[in-house]
């Protein structure tokens, strides 16, 4: 049997990503032994239940002794505070990265405290689902997807390198950028129409309670895939909106001019205006082609289209 990539994975965090990490891990022999800490008993317990690693603690620290990899898996909000407490422990040479769906707020949050000699390597994984926890990860999650790294100034090669192939055996591809330029691409492709997605929804609602109007009930395909983003979780959206607020606000502000000169155009009739916007945005669906996931095509609107969501 070959050598595991690594002797030890620490997986901080073990929901969605972590449990689905967690399963990957064992089938693709990635680390010779897993430890699982989170910081609910709820949540350990079920993870033990699942089997998903080899030990099991509450103690942060005691799970990521000794490992050469330490995945934080948790909201991004919460990072900063999660390796202000595993820090000390921090083995010499282990690489040290995160999944945090914003890049900039975590780096700023994390950085400070990784101490000298231990490789901090930013990542995200551009896949997800709806669900939540433990139970609601699987081993193909990473499969044909995009996974974005954002190395920092004087990273170590042979550290990046590592972990490449860490997400290259998950199944991932993996694109390299820096964090402003991820949270650029990522408030545009997936937070904006999230938030448009909550906010037609929510309005759609509102409206029925003031008209009396099935809106809901008699909904056609198009708002059903706007309740499809809607449905996404809400505890960990306003984290991912709070924690990239200046792109997202930044998108924002565009989203609006282009909304009110789309507004203008269907006040004055100007119809040639409309169809070669409309002509123009068929033609990124139709080069997209059926299948969610990375395409043959690069670019960024190709690179970041979504699995189920991509937050
Ligand atoms: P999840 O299923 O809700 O799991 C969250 C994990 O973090 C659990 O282990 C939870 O512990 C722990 N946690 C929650 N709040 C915490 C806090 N304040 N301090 C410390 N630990 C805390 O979430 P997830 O979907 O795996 O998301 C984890 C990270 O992945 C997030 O940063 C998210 O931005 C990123 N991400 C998510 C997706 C997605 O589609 N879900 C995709 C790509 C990236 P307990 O259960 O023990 O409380």
């Amino acid at each position: 049997m070959s050598k595991p990539l690594f002797e030890k994975i620490a997986l901080v965090g073990i929901g969605l990503i972590g449990s689905s990490l967690a399963r990957v891990i064992s089938r693709e022999r990635l680390g010779g032994h897993i430890a699982i800490t989170t910081r609910s008993a709820e949540t350990l317990k079920r993870a033990e239940d699942l089997k998903l690693g080899d030990d099991y603690t509450a103690e942060a620290k005691e799970a990521v002794r000794g490992a050469g990899l330490v995945i934080v898996s948790v909201p991004v909000g919460a990072s900063g505070a999660v390796v202000e407490e595993i820090a000390p422990v921090l083995k010499k040479g282990a690489i040290l990265t995160d999944v945090g769906s914003t890049k900039a707020s975590v780096i700023a949050q994390m950085q400070r405290f990784v101490p000298e000699g231990v490789h901090f390597i930013p990542g995200h994984p551009l896949t997800g689902t709806e669900m939540s926890g433990p139970d609601a990860g699987f081993a193909e999650l990473f499969e044909n997807r995009w996974c974005i790294l954002t190395p920092l100034e004087g990273t170590d090669p042979a550290a990046l390198e590592k972990l490449c192939q860490f997400w290259r055996r998950c199944g991932s591809s993996i694109d390299t950028m820096d964090p402003q330029h991820h949270d650029m691409t990522l408030a545009i492709v997936s937070h904006l129409p999230h938030i448009i997605a909550y906010n037609i929804v929510g309005m759609a609602d509102d409206l029925e309670a003031v008209t009396k109007c099935e809106i809901v009930k008699y909904s056609a395909s198009g708002f059903r895939d706007f309740t499809r983003l809607a449905g996404s979780d809400p505890t960990m959206w306003p984290d991912v909106c709070l924690h990239n607020r200046e792109a997202i606000l930044e998108m924002l502000a565009r989203f609006s001019e282009d909304l009110a000169s789309l507004q203008r155009a269907i006040r004055w009739g100007e119809g040639d205006k409309l169809f070669d916007l409309f002509t123009r945005t068929r033609a990124i669906r139709r080069s997209m082609g059926q299948e969610p996931g990375i395409q043959p095509s690069s670019g960024a609107l190709t690179a970041v289209q979504g699995p189920t969501r991509l937050p």
